[in-house]
């Protein structure tokens, strides 16, 4: 069994780090937060938002969820975004997919009824909508990694659409919205926006 236990110490090692190299570090942040980027990640336990974007405590705002999915009836990544825009007037929204999601792969596969079998619906629909361009791909791996890029593509629709983003675009010009594909074989982020350089 895993000792949970050695999160403690490393907090308690983490926490006296911070303070001695960086005094009211804490305080700093207990006041407030201004993060500059919301990012909208899938869960999977080998995609870290701090290390992959290499980021501190207090930049980034982080919702995560199976598959990265921006659903117009899921009312938890909905409030999340409206906060990030209209309260934290985040500049930047991030959707990063990943290669090799298990998500991506589960929502072609039969799964039992219940929540996940629910949620992976939303998924397929991006499939269902490609299907003609995805079925050319006789590499399953290849094809899945396409299947996650036009996910991240079609999510960040779905954000582009939502009233307060709307809104906010045309009274700030921001957020900017990013397409971002993690590669878990490198560790290299790529930016699918391909008028970004
Ligand atoms: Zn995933």
């Amino acid at each position: 069994m895993v000792d949970y236990r050695k999160i403690f110490v490393h907090n308690r090692r983490w926490a006296k780090r911070k303070r001695t190299l960086h005094p009211g570090f804490f305080r700093r942040h207990f006041n407030k937060q201004k993060p500059d980027f919301l990012y909208i990640g899938c869960s999977d336990s080998r995609v870290s938002v701090e290390k992959l974007m290499g980021v501190d405590i207090g930049e980034v705002f982080v919702h995560r969820n199976i598959a990265n999915i921006v659903s117009d009836d899921d009312e938890n990544v909905k409030a999340v975004i409206q906060y990030a825009v209209e309260v934290l007037k985040v500049q930047h929204i991030v959707v990063a997919g990943h290669t090799g999601c298990g998500g991506i792969k589960a929502s072609l596969e039969d799964c039992s009824k219940g929540a996940i079998d629910q949620w992976l619906q939303k998924v397929k629909k991006v499939y269902t909508k490609h299907q003609k361009r995805l079925e050319k791909i006789e590499d399953e791996a290849t094809m899945l990694d396409e299947f996650s890029k036009l996910n991240v593509l079609e999510q960040c629709q779905n954000i582009a659409h939502l009233d307060c983003v709307k809104k906010s675009i045309a009274n700030t010009g921001f957020p900017i919205i990013h397409p971002w594909m993690y590669d878990m074989s490198n560790g290299l982020l790529h930016d699918l926006d391909k008028n970004k350089k």
